[in-house]
């Protein structure tokens, strides 16, 4: 399928590796010019440099933290003229929920709601200015079914997650589309972090916590960066202009829910 976004211009936030990577892979597919985004230069500059010769697109790197003032303005500076715009930033860590402080929670907050928040306020006014416009957000399956370890992922996705529910239904009008992809369980390095703590916690091998987490799963294994990339493009592509503020799980089928 053509997604008819050939030459557009993308923004695609903490894509180095995973889901990230996942999504800039698929709209490079499509010829989207990207500017790709991570704290670390040197898998970042990879990826961008892997990305720009298998899709002959261009992909600009720009290597800073997007959880901070600083790191957005460099990010934001650089991108310019975004037409589509994919937020994302790393996960906060598990734990329980009476052990987190005040500050554990503001981190959690910045990184995960505040963020992307603040980048859709950067980029909206110019895609509604231009009439058209796609954002993606990277948020959780814990927005619709809690995950006890990750109250801080529970809580800060659920702030976005309410916010794009009003946000995306004030933009519509102008062509802009902005809806949250929820990831399941999938292969990248944040489920290796998260099996390693089980590892750890409960003494079993890493394939048994594998194994465990992928019985939880109807499809019996965990989801791809690859699976994740092509609905994240199809959201973005010139096909999805009806689909406003909707949270779309890909987990599988692992929230047993009739709706
Ligand atoms: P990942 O494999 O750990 O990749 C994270 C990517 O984000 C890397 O490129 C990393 O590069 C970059 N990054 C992290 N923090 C950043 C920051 N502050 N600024 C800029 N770049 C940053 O993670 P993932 O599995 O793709 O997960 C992506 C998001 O989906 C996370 O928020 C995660 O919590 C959520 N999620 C994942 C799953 C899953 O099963 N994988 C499930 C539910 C939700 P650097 O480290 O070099 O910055």
């Amino acid at each position: 399928m053509d997604l008819g976004i050939k030459g557009k211009r993308a923004l695609v936030c903490a894509s180095s590796k995973g889901l990230g990577r996942g999504c800039a892979e698929a709209l490079a597919a499509a010829g989207v010019d990207l500017v790709l985004n991570a704290r670390g230069a040197e898998a970042l500059a990879a990826t961008a440099e892997e990305l720009a010769a298998r899709h002959g697109v261009k992909a600009t790197p720009v290597a800073a933290d997007i959880t901070t003032e600083a790191g957005r303005a460099e990010v934001l500076a650089a991108a310019g003229e975004v037409d589509i715009l994919v937020t994302n930033a790393g996960g906060p860590p598990p734990g329980i929920w009476s052990d987190w402080s005040r500050e554990d929670f503001l981190r959690a907050i910045d990184a995960n709601m505040l963020t992307p928040i603040a980048l859709m306020q950067a980029c909206l006014p110019g895609m509604m200015e231009r009439g058209w416009g796609r954002v993606v957000n990277i948020t959780s399956q814990s927005v619709k079914a809690p995950i006890a370890a990750l109250g801080l992922s529970n809580t800060a996705r659920t702030g976005l997650t309410g916010f794009v529910a009003g946000t995306s239904r004030q933009v519509a009008h102008r062509g802009v589309t902005i809806n949250n992809l929820l990831p399941g369980i999938h292969a990248t390095d944040r489920a290796v972090a998260l099996d390693s703590a089980v590892v750890k916690a409960e003494g079993i091998t890493m394939e048994a916590a594998v194994a465990r987490r992928s019985a939880t799963i109807p499809v019996g294994r965990y989801g791809t960066p690859e699976e994740f990339g092509a609905m994240c493009a199809f959201l973005c592509s010139v096909h999805a202009g009806f689909i406003v503020g909707q949270n779309i799980l890909l987990d599988g089928g692992a929230l047993n829910s009739t709706l």
